[in-house]
């Protein structure tokens, strides 16, 4: 990141969601009350998450894992804004989400938070920067400067020399790290990735997660859905869910890890 990128005062388009207020006392960056999602589709319903209670603080890498269907990416959905609670209540840097308006909602899902996606989601018919460059053209940044932010996001995960490649040109290991310079070149905050390396090889894959660890050292709060396979290498909490419920605490191989463990989280 060049001085310039940097210099672009965090988050000040979303004055409701100050996460960057240090000091004691301050609420966790994500705090998740008695959270039930139901979907319903007709007569039927599925309980997706039930009475979920979950707080993560600033600056904490935490790894989301449990079966397939367990909840996982609805509780990734939820945090990230893009999708609501059934009951129960969502506070992002101690504000209830539910109180945000649209305009609020939009810019704290463009600038506030950083998203990664298993598919990676990435625009096929424009370069790696022109996609880089979009969460800035959303959220009005001159052109120049997003020329600029967009390249030094790309020379951050080591793909500079790939800016005007497609997605179709590049590996799937290459798109995720384009995906992750899409994801931060706002500098948000917080980053959410869903099953990041699920798609990739394991050379990738370990780039991929050393990327997202690179981002909480410097500061960021971190929240990766990943496989078991993957936790050891990452893990500074590891949430399990099973059938919408989180697990009662256990814990990470800190062995493999070679790092401090706190529990996971424990339902009430
Ligand atoms: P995971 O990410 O752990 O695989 P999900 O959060 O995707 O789990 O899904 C949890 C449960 O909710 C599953 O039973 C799934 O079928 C169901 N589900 C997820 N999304 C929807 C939806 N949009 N409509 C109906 N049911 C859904
Ligand atoms: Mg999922």
């Amino acid at each position: 990141m060049s001085p310039d990128a940097t210099a672009t005062p965090r988050l000040t388009p979303v004055p409701p969601v100050a996460f960057e207020t240090a000091g004691t006392g301050e609420p966790p960056v994500i705090e998740l009350v008695d959270v039930t999602k139901v979907y319903k589709s007709g007569p039927l319903e599925v309980v997706a998450l039930r009475s979920v209670a979950l707080r993560i603080g600033e600056n904490e890498l935490v790894a989301i894992t449990g079966p397939s269907g367990s909840g996982k990416s609805t509780l990734m959905h939820i945090i990230g804004c893009l999708d609501v609670p059934t009951s129960g209540i969502y506070r992002l840097a101690g504000h209830d989400v539910q109180s945000f308006d649209d305009a609020v909602l939009a810019d704290v899902r463009n600038v506030a938070i950083g998203f990664v996606f298993q598919q990676f989601n990435l625009l096929p018919y424009l370069s790696a920067w022109r996609n880089v460059e979009l969460p800035l053209v959303y959220s009005g940044v001159p052109t120049d400067e997003r020329r600029q932010r967009a390249h030094d996001a790309l020379e951050k995960v080591g793909l500079d020399d790939r800016a005007e490649h497609r997605p179709g040109e590049l590996s799937g290991g290459q798109q995720q790290r384009v995906a992750i310079a899409r994801a931060v070149v706002t500098e948000p905050a917080l980053v959410l990735a869903d099953e990041p390396t699920g798609n990739l090889d394991s050379t990738s894959s370990a780039d991929v997660l050393r990327l997202l660890e690179e981002l909480n050292r410097e500061g960021r709060t971190i929240v990766i859905i990943t496989h078991e396979r993957d936790i050891a290498a990452i893990a500074q909490r590891i949430v399990t869910m099973r059938d919408g419920e989180i697990e009662p605490a256990h814990e990470p191989d800190v062995s493999a890890a070679g790092r401090d463990s706190t529990t996971a989280e424990r339902a009430p």
